[in-house]
C-alpha cells in the first residue's frame, strides 16, 4: 500500500499510507503504478457523477477566466445565484432559501446556528439543545461533533464540548422482539418525545438527523413510521427539524433529497458531499423564507465562512446539477440501485456471516456479523473482516468502512458507486465483492 511514496510531511489521521493517484475517469481511478480501481464508494460518498465529466471541467475553466474569488460581501456573483435558484426549483416543498459553505461539516453547524438565530428572532430564547441519534456523524468541527455520537471521533474531546442529548438511532433490524417494522419504528419516534420531556421541551432546540444513515449506521433507512412520527412530534413542541442531508442529498439515493422518500419535510437541510460532487468544496443549508425572514428581520445571520458563495465552487456545483437533471442520473441511481442491492441480497445466500444489507438508491451498504439469526457482533479482534476494505481494495475495488477501535461500527461496508453507474459497473462490483469475501470464508 506503499507503492511510489517518499518520506511526506504531509499527515492525516494515521499511518497509513495509500498508493498516489494519477488520474481518474468516470468510475474509475488510476494510481501512479497504472492499477485501475473501481470507485464503488465514490470515495466517501461524494464524485456522485463520476470523475473528470468534460462539461463540469470546461464550466469550472470558463469560470477561472472571468472570476474566482469576490468576497460575498463586496460582491454578488452569478454562478452563486443561479445555483441558488436550480437548488430551490430541485428541493421539495417550501425549502427555497439557501446558503452557501465549503463543506459537510460547515453546513451541520450553519443548520444548527440558523435554528438557534430563528427561534432567538421570534422570542423564544430559552431553545438551544438539539437532540440527535446515537450513533451518528454530522462532522468533525466541534461544534457538529457536539451532535455526533460516534465513540473514536467524539470522546477524546469530550470534556471541551457541551452535551446534547442523545436518541437512540433507529437500528430496528437488531432488535429480535418480534415488532413489525412500522411499530418498531414508531416506538424508536417515542424515544425522542420522551426525551424531550425529560429535557423540559422548552429548552429544546431541533432534532437532527440523517435521513438515511451514514458512515456510523451504514445506509440505514428507518420503517416509514418513524419519520412521520418525528415530523409530528417536532411540531407538538415547536422543535426544528434538521435533516442533515450532506450524504443522502444531491441525488444518491434516487431523489434530490432523501426526505423526498417520506411525508414528512423538515424545516431545514444541510447538503455538501454530492453537490461539489469532488470538483469543489462546497456545502449548503437550505430552509423555507418562514425561518429566515425573522432572522434578517431581527438585524441578520451573525455567522459566515471567508469562502461562502465561492464563484469557482458554485460554477462546479451548477454543473454538476445540470448534469444531473440533464442525464436523469437520479433516475439511474434509483433503477441501478435496485440492481446492485438485489445482487448484495443475493450474496447472503453465499455468506452466511453476512447479517443485513440495506440502503436506497446508491447508498447501500452490507453489515457482517458472527450470527445472522442473533445479529450477534463479530469479535472485535477478527480484524480479518476488518481488513475487508484492504482486501477489496488490492482487488481494484473500493468499498467503504470507517476503522474503529473494534465494537459495532466498523462491521458494515458501504457500497456507494457514482450516479453514472451501469449494469457492467453492478457486475463488476459484485465480482468483486464476491472475490473479496471469498478470502474471509
Ligand atoms: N454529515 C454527514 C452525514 C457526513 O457523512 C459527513 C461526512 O462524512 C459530514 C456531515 C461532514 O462533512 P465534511 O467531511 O464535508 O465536513
Amino acid at each position: 500500500m506503499t507503492a511510489g511514496l517518499v518520506p511526506s510531511h504531509l499527515f492525516y489521521q494515521s499511518r497509513l499510507r495509500r498508493p498516489t493517484i494519477a488520474r481518474a475517469e468516470g468510475v474509475y481511478i488510476w494510481d501512479v503504478e497504472g492499477r485501475r480501481y473501481l470507485d464503488g464508494s465514490s470515495g466517501a460518498m461524494v464524485s456522485n457523477i463520476g470523475h473528470s465529466n468534460p462539461r463540469v471541467l470546461e464550466a469550472m475553466r470558463e469560470q477561472m477566466n472571468r472570476a474566482t474569488f469576490g468576497y460575498r460581501l463586496h460582491f454578488e456573483n452569478e454562478p452563486a445565484e443561479q445555483l441558488a435558484s436550480v437548488i430551490a426549483d430541485l428541493c421539495p416543498g417550501d425549502l427555497d432559501r439557501v446558503f452557501f459553505v465549503s463543506g459537510g461539516s460547515e453546513a451541520t453547524e450553519t443548520a444548527i446556528k440558523l435554528a438557534r438565530s430563528h427561534k432567538l428572532a421570534v422570542g423564544e430564547t430559552t431553545r438551544w439543545k438539539v437532540i440527535s441519534r446515537a450513533p451518528s456523524y454530522h462532522g468533525c468541527t466541534l461544534g457538529a461533533l457536539a451532535v455526533s455520537s460516534y465513540d473514536p471521533l467524539t470522546e477524546p474531546f469530550a470534556p471541551m464540548m457541551r452535551e446534547m442529548p442523545k436518541v437512540p438511532a433507529p437500528r430496528c433490524y437488531l432488535d429480535r422482539d418480534g415488532l413489525d417494522p412500522e411499530q418498531a419504528g414508531l416506538r424508536y419516534a417515542e424515544m425522542l418525545r420522551d426525551r424531550i420531556l425529560a429535557e423540559g421541551p422548552e429548552s429544546v432546540l431541533a432534532f437532527m438527523m440523517e435521513p438515511v444513515g451514514g458512515a456510523t449506521t451504514g445506509a440505514l433507512v428507518a420503517p416509514d413510521s418513524y419519520y412521520r412520527r418525528t415530523r409530528e412530534i417536532c411540531d407538538e413542541f415547536g422543535i426544528l427539524l434538521i435533516y442533515d442531508e450532506v450524504m443522502t442529498g444531491v441525488g444518491r439515493t434516487g431523489r434530490f433529497l432523501a426526505a423526498e422518500h417520506w411525508d414528512a419535510m423538515p424545516d431545514i437541510v444541510a447538503l455538501a458531499k454530492g453537490f461539489g460532487a469532488g470538483y469543489a468544496p462546497l456545502g449548503a443549508v437550505v430552509a423555507p423564507q418562514r425561518i429566515i425572514e425573522p432572522v434578517l428581520d431581527a438585524g441578520g445571520f451573525a455567522h459566515g465562512f471567508t469562502y461562502a458563495g465561492n464563484p469557482l465552487a458554485c460554477a462546479a456545483g451548477l454543473a454538476v446539477t445540470r448534469e444531473i437533471v440533464a442525464h436523469d442520473l437520479m433516475g439511474n441511481t434509483a433503477r441501478i440501485g435496485d440492481l446492485l442491492k438485489a445482487g448484495m441480497e443475493g450474496l447472503m445466500a453465499r455468506f452466511p456471516f453476512i447479517g443485513d444489507v440495506r440502503g436506497k438508491g446508491l447508498l447501500l451498504a452490507f453489515e457482517l456479523v458472527a450470527d445472522r439469526q442473533t445479529m450477534a457482533p463479530l469479535p472485535a479482534h477478527l480484524d480479518a473482516y476488518v481488513r475487508l476494505v484492504d482486501i477489496a481494495y488490492e482487488r481494484g475495488l473500493i468499498i467503504y468502512s470507517r476503522r474503529t477501535r473494534g465494537g459495532r461500527e466498523g462491521d458494515h461496508f458501504m457500497v456507494c458507486p457514482p450516479m453514472i453507474s451501469d449494469e457492467n459497473h453492478v457486475d463488476e462490483i459484485l465480482g468483486k465483492l464476491t472475490e473479496s469475501l471469498q478470502v474471509l470464508e
